[in-house]
C-alpha cells in the first residue's frame, strides 16, 4: 500500500493577553497524538502541528510546535505542499485579545473589559486551498450535532467532519471514552458510540483510507 503523507494538528492554542495570561480551552490534544500514533503504526508519512499539551511526542513522529492561531496558520501553510491529508483536530481558539499587553496588567488597572479579535479560520483557508488534498475537520455542537456539522462540512470544503456532542454531564476533552459521529457527504453517517481515543483514530483512519484509495488507486507496475 502507497502510505498517505498526512498533517495533523492536535490540542489548544494559546492567546497572550499580557506575560502571564491567556485565552484558551480545555484541549488536551489526546484525539490529535492518537490519530498522528495510529497513522504512523500504519506506515504513513506523518507531520503533527502541536499547540501546547502534556504529552510527549510520539516516536517517530516530526512535531511542530506552536502557541497561537497564528502560528499554526503559518506552520499549516509551511507543511501544506508535501502533504495529501490534513487532519485539523486542534481546538483552535476562535479569539485572540485585540492588544497584547507588553507588561503584566496590575489589578489596580482596574480592567473590565478585553477587546477581542478573530483568529483566522484554519480550516476554512484550507478548504478554499484544497485543490485533490484530503480534509478532515472537527466539530463540538451542543444541539443538532448532524444537522450543524453537515453544514460545516460543506461550508469549509471538508471530506469528513468527526463531530462530537458536547453536554454538561461529558466532555469531549480528555482521556475519558467519547461517542462521535463520523460524516461525509456520500455515505450515511457512522456512529462510534462510548471508545477510546485510540479506538476512534482507527476508525477514523479506516474511513480516511478507504475515500482516500477510492480516489488515488494504488498503482501496480
Ligand atoms: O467552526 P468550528 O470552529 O466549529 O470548526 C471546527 C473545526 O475548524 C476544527 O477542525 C478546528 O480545528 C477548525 N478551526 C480552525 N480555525 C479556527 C477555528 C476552528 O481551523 N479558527
Amino acid at each position: 500500500m502507497n502510505p498517505m503523507k498526512i498533517l495533523v494538528t492536535a490540542g489548544p492554542t494559546k492567546e497572550p493577553i499580557d506575560p502571564v495570561r491567556f485565552i484558551s480551552n480545555h484541549s488536551t490534544g489526546v484525539m490529535g497524538y492518537a490519530i498522528a500514533a495510529t497513522a504512523k503504526a500504519r506506515k504513513h508519512k506523518v507531520v503533527l502541528i502541536s499547540g501546547p499539551t502534556n504529552i510527549l511526542s510520539p516516536k517517530g513522529i516530526r512535531v511542530s510546535s506552536v502557541t497561537t492561531a497564528d502560528e499554526m496558520l503559518i506552520a499549516v501553510k509551511k507543511h501544506l505542499k508535501q502533504v495529501d491529508c490534513v487532519i485539523m483536530s486542534a481546538a483552535v481558539s476562535d479569539y485572540k485579545p485585540k492588544k497584547y499587553n507588553k507588561k503584566k496588567l496590575k489589578r489596580t488597572n482596574k480592567i473590565d473589559k478585553i477587546a477581542l479579535t478573530k483568529n483566522p479560520d484554519i480550516l476554512l483557508w484550507l478548504g478554499k486551498h484544497k485543490k485533490n488534498k484530503f480534509l478532515v475537520g472537527f466539530c463540538m455542537e451542543t444541539e443538532n450535532l448532524l444537522q450543524n456539522a453537515k453544514k460545516k462540512l460543506h461550508k469549509k470544503s471538508l471530506d469528513l467532519i468527526v463531530a462530537n456532542k458536547v453536554n454538561k454531564e461529558k466532555s469531549a476533552f480528555g482521556k475519558e471514552k467519547t461517542s462521535v459521529l463520523l460524516i461525509d457527504s456520500q455515505q450515511s453517517p457512522i456512529q462510534i458510540k462510548n471508545s477510546t481515543k485510540a479506538q476512534i483514530a482507527g476508525i477514523l483512519l479506516d474511513k480516511i483510507e478507504q475515500l482516500w484509495y477510492n480516489k488515488n488507486p494504488i498503482k501496480t507496475v
